[in-house]
């Protein structure tokens, strides 16, 4: 609908992707509260974070309040039903599918609960959805070949794509190679985390192992001969600005690369990765683009149209999504 006086258009009629966020650190905080109430758990979060080890903490503490498959299923509709709520058409949750072995059981179970989940989720809500099973850095080369060959055999009408996540420094990415490849020849996208706090040396390894999208990726900003390899090439970043300056990736949204990556032709979708910890939301970081980035609808809409175009939803959902995209920027506004 048309909008009067100097109101702009509606950012959360704008048709999106959500392409990076973790299951766990997406929970509604209502929901953690009740949970640990129900548990008898203490929780009390931090607001700030000193460091990425100190968050880490604080989502592994948040980890420990899904105890059942009913709370895994209630988590994973909340956070299709909360993708929805912020105008996502689609949305590809990441989860270490041996997050809850001591409590539910293990990634074989896990994998069946979420994906019975997404699936009853999509039907309800109204949108398409598919998981990134993700690997932990931290735990080693041999666990990560576990999880691609989880991934490889589960459902690809549920799981689109595999992941790393944790320390890109400390575990380098030719260090899973075979998991990669597992799950590549499995026919899912490649979607590591990359560039968060590890540099361009980090990128430009990522890069060369045929990675669909980059979760992070901002240190590709640091370095021009980067950027001008993405530009050319048909990867996604998948940018999360509100948590890169909570765990100190980014000095502060001033210094946010953001501007540069897009001012270069680099592909960027726009994400809250942890929005229980982050307090951001898919909506509020688009807001974001606007209010601290100052950037124009049509550059947000091409922000919106890069994440349909990069995510794993069938070609028709992202045909649609595109024209509706085209739409929302051809209104006025005015
Ligand atoms: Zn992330």
């Amino acid at each position: 609908m048309p909008q009067s006086g100097t109101a702009r258009r509606n950012l959360r009629e704008l048709p999106k992707a959500h392409l990076h966020l973790h299951m766990v650190g997406s929970m509604r905080p209502q929901t953690l509260t009740a949970l640990a109430e129900e548990a008898g758990m203490a929780m009390v979060l931090p607001e700030r974070f000193l460091d990425f080890k100190h968050f880490y903490t604080a989502y592994t503490l948040a980890n420990r309040a899904i105890r059942s498959a009913e709370h895994l299923s209630r988590l994973v509709f909340e956070v299709v039903e909360d993708a929805a709520a912020d105008g996502a058409v689609w949305v590809e949750p990441t989860l270490y599918l041996d997050s809850f072995t001591e409590a539910i059981g293990p990634g074989e179970l896990i994998l069946d609960i979420v994906a019975d989940a997404l699936r009853s989720a999509r039907d309800t809500v109204g949108i398409g959805a598919r998981l990134i099973v993700s690997a932990d850095r931290d735990l080693g080369p041999a666990d990560a070949v576990r999880q691609a060959r989880l991934a490889a055999r589960g459902d690809p009408d549920v799981i689109g794509a595999f992941g790393l996540v944790n320390d890109e420094l400390a575990h380098p990415i030719e260090d899973f190679r075979e998991a990669l490849a597992i799950a590549s020849n499995a026919g899912l996208a490649l979607v590591p985390h990359s560039g968060e706090f590890g540099g361009p040396d980090q990128m430009a390894a990522t890069l060369g192992l045929g990675v669909a999208r980059i979760q992070h990726g901002i240190a590709a900003a640091r370095d021009n001969a980067l950027l001008q390899r993405l530009a050319g090439s048909e990867i996604c970043l998948d940018v999360c600005p509100t948590s890169n300056v909570a765990v100190g990736a980014v000095e502060s949204l001033d210094a946010h690369p953001l501007p540069t990556l897009l001012d270069a032709g680099v592909r960027v979708s726009l994400n809250a990765d942890d929005s229980l910890l982050f307090g951001c939301s898919l909506l509020s970081e688009y807001e974001l683009a606007r209010a601290a980035f100052g950037f124009s609808d049509r550059r947000i809409a091409a922000i919106a149209e890069a994440s349909i175009a990069h995510s794993t939803a069938p070609a028709p959902l992202k045909s649609s999504a595109v024209t509706d995209i085209h739409r929302w920027l051809a209104d006025s506004g005015q």
